[in-house]
Formats: C-alpha cells, sequence, structure tokens
C-alpha cells in the first residue's frame, strides 16, 4: 500500500514515458517507473522514496518482447521472473532466479526492475554478466546499447530517467556449461547469504551476489580461477584473500560465516569443472 494520493499513469510508448517523467522531473516532483512494484511499494511503505506519480511500463511493447530474434534472446524490461524461468530458454537463467522470492512474488518482480532495483541482492544481474547481456536503454538521444559489463559496476549506471528497455542475450552462450549454489540462512524463501553463479566457455567465470553490498563480477577472480599452474586449494585461497575484504555482516551471517560457505562453494564448482 502507497499512503499518499499519487498519479498513476499507463503509457503506450517509450517516448510518452519518457517525456511524463521528464515533465514531473522539471516541476519539482518525484517520479518513478513502474515495472513489478514490489520494491516502490515496499519503500513507499517504510517511507524511504515519496513517489508523486507511477509511470507503469508494463504497456510499451518493446518491454514486454521476449523473443528470439535470429541469434539473439531478446528480454523485455517488464517481463516478470516467472515468464523467464518457465520459457526455460536458458537454463543457466532459469536455475539462478526460480529460487529468488516466492512463485506468487515472482509473477509480480520483473527483469528491469531487479537489476534497476536499490536492495543488495539483484540475483537476475548474476547470469546477464556472465553471458555478456546487452542492456537496451531508452535515452533523450533515443536507443543506446551497451554491454551490461560496462555498465554495472555495484550499479547499473544509467541517467535518471532513462528507461532500460530490454536485456538481449546471444543465443549461443545460454545453454553453456554452468554450476550455480545458494545458501540462505533461513528457508528457502529467503534472501541470499552467498549465491554464485560460475559459466564456462573457454574459461571459467563467475559471479556473486548476497555475500556483499552488491553483485560482483570480478576480472581479477576469474584470471585467478582459471590459472593453470594453481592447484584447488591454491585456487581458493588466493581468491579469498582478494575478495574477503568486501564480505558483509548482517542480522542473517556474520562476513567469517559467508567466507567459509562461499569457499565450499568455490571448492564445489571447482570440482565440478574437473580441477583438482
Ligand atoms: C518477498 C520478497 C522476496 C524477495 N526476495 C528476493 C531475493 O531473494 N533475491 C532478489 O534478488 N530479489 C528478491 N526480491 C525482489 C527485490 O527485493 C525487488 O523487490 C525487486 O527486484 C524489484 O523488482 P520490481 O520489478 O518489482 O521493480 P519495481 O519495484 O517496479 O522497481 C524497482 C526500481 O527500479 C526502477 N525501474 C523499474 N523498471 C525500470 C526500467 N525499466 N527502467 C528504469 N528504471 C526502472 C523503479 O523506478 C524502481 O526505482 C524479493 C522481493 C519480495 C517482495
Amino acid at each position: 500500500m502507497i499512503s499518499k494520493d499519487f498519479v498513476y499513469v499507463k503509457p503506450e510508448n517509450l517516448k510518452e514515458a519518457y517525456e511524463i517523467y521528464k515533465d514531473y522531473e522539471k516541476k519539482g516532483l518525484t517520479p518513478f517507473y513502474y515495472s513489478g512494484g514490489t520494491e516502490i511499494v515496499t519503500f513507499s511503505r517504510k517511507g524511504l522514496i515519496s513517489p508523486d506519480i507511477l509511470i507503469d511500463l508494463k504497456n510499451i511493447k518493446e518491454c514486454k518482447d521476449l523473443y528470439f530474434d535470429n541469434d539473439n534472446l531478446i528480454i523485455g524490461s517488464t517481463v516478470s521472473l516467472n515468464m523467464l524461468v518457465d520459457s526455460n530458454y536458458s537454463k543457466i537463467i532459469s536455475k539462478s532466479i526460480r529460487f529468488i522470492a516466492d512463485r506468487t512474488t515472482r509473477n509480480k518482480i520483473t527483469v528491469g526492475g531487479n537489476v534497476v532495483g536499490q536492495l543488495p541482492f539483484r540475483e537476475v544481474v548474476l547470469p546477464l554478466l556472465l553471458l555478456d547481456s546487452k542492456v537496451r536503454i531508452y535515452t533523450s538521444e533515443g536507443f543506446k546499447e551497451f554491454n551490461i559489463n560496462e555498465i554495472f559496476d555495484k550499479n547499473l549506471k544509467i541517467t535518471k530517467g532513462d528507461i532500460v528497455v530490454q536485456f538481449i542475450l546471444k543465443k549461443e552462450f545460454l545453454n553453456l556449461d554452468f554450476y550455480y549454489d545458494r545458501k540462505v540462512f533461513f528457508s528457502r524463501v529467503d534472501y541470499p547469504i552467498v549465491s554464485t553463479l560460475f559459466v564456462k566457455n573457454t574459461s571459467i567465470k563467475m559471479a556473486i551476489t548476497g555475500a556483499f553490498n552488491f553483485p560482483l563480477r570480478d576480472k581479477e577472480s576469474e584470471d585467478i580461477l582459471n590459472q593453470k599452474d594453481l592447484n584447488l586449494s591454491e585456487i581458493v585461497k588466493k581468491i579469498v584473500e582478494r575478495l574477503s575484504p568486501l564480505f558483509k555482516s548482517d542480522f542473517r551471517a556474520s562476513k567469517e560465516y559467508r567466507i567459509e560457505l562461499f569457499k565450499i562453494i568455490l571448492n564445489d564448482a571447482l570440482r565440478y569443472f574437473g580441477r583438482s
């Protein structure tokens, strides 16, 4: 529930949505794009945000897209997590997002909302980083496209008011070999204390969330992961040494406990990929 008066609009196209956003901003009011709404409603209830207008993106064709275009899978930003999991176009994506919340909530949470949101977990980001997804964004100059790895550093670096429209993934990457593990404190439907995805193409790639205050893909850790002259325990030791300053403590788990879980995941993943 949002306990204040606000305007709600559901434009049919990106230009209209963008112009409404800018118009409200110019008047000194607070606009928000609305996708699944789960974060917006929670943050409003807690008094963390106070929207004057919600611009619902779910009527915009490009944002609703979920289809194959020659060599790519196009995922619109308002596609719900369940739609993506149920499509099973990519086992890597399905497996790494199907434990987010519960089924009812995943009907609401959207791919774009999870990636742009403020909460630290943003588990949808992991497969997008490792599969080198492109992000199509609607800006004041029209459409722009970036590799997500270029514009994701703790958060997606977009200009206020820009609209995340689609994620574009190469078909050939969708079903690469992968290893995924998600550790939770209490029940399966809980935020992760460590969630790690590994994908193997010519080398092993790794992305982590839950352990830190943001999702992370760290190229230096990946270099260590793939060093042929190191054995399994040396790889684990070096990566943990490198990443340990980033691990957090909170009411779910201490930093030390998270590090131990991460070590277990790293060991299991490396063994899965044949390292000893
Ligand atoms: C019970 C529960 C459990 C959860 N568990 C997990 C979990 O374990 N792991 C996890 O990763 N997540 C989890 N989530 C989801 C997470 O907490 C966020 O609520 C969710 O990701 C937000 O997605 P949304 O589609 O609802 O976004 P919204 O609430 O619609 O939007 C979130 C933010 O993104 C902006 N935005 C949305 N779409 C766009 C766009 N296309 N372009 C530009 N800006 C945009 C909005 O303006 C807003 O600021 C859980 C949520 C709930 C309710």
